[in-house]
């Protein structure tokens, strides 16, 4: 199973990857996660990649293809993944493809993750008290709900052609996100 789930900042999809994961074997890659470990360890690919996050723009395509592609050949990619945050750009989602032609596999879903953008400010603006990411604070959430809307969205249709999208609502508790996203998909 591959599995791409999208949506805007702030939409569930680090949330909800996790219960996929723990009720199916298959892994969550999030694109997200591993920058944010890579700026903590102030390793190369971090020190490049903070830049841009903390001004909320997404980082170079070169360089998140090239974190994606070394990750799907780890063994633990072989039974399926999760794809959390990435593709976000025409240009990722075309890498992606390539990738998988290369390995034979398909993506199964995508699934967005419809959330109205007061919603998401509220959840992010939480998520800062709770979790304290530098990005989540009010301009630089303005920005990334920007950036969505000029870079990623245009995917929706770039799936749709191809009958790969599946619409969710992503607002209402965890569990009522949970159960229409596993309907979504069949599990
Ligand atoms: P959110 O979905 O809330 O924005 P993420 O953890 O997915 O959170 O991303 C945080 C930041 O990491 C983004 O604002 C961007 O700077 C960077 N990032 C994550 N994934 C990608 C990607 N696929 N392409 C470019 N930048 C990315």
């Amino acid at each position: 199973m591959i599995l791409i789930l999208m949506g805007p900042p702030g939409a569930g999809k680090g949330t909800q990857s996790q219960s996929i994961v723990d009720s199916l074997s298959i892994i969550q890659i999030s694109t997200g996660d591993i920058l944010r470990k890579a700026v903590s360890e102030e390793t190369d690919l971090g020190l490049t990649a903070k830049k841009y996050m903390d001004s909320g723009g997404l980082v170079p395509d070169e360089v998140v293809v090239g974190i994606i592609a070394e990750r799907v050949q780890e063994p633990d990619c072989s039974n399926g993944f999760i794809l959390d945050g990435f593709p976000r750009t025409k240009g990722q989602a075309t890498a992606l493809d390539e990738m998988l032609e290369k390995f034979n596999k398909q993506i199964n879903h995508v699934v967005y993750f419809d959330v109205p953008e007061k919603e998401l400010i509220v959840r992010l603006l939480s998520r800062s008290q709770k979790e304290g990411r530098s990005d989540d604070n009010l301009d630089t959430i303005k920005n990334r709900l920007q950036v969505f809307k000029e870079k990623t969205e245009e995917l929706i249709s770039f799936y749709q052609l191809r009958g790969l999208i599946r619409y969710i609502d992503g607002t209402g508790s965890e569990e009522d996100v949970k159960e229409r996203l596993f309907s979504s998909i069949g599990i």
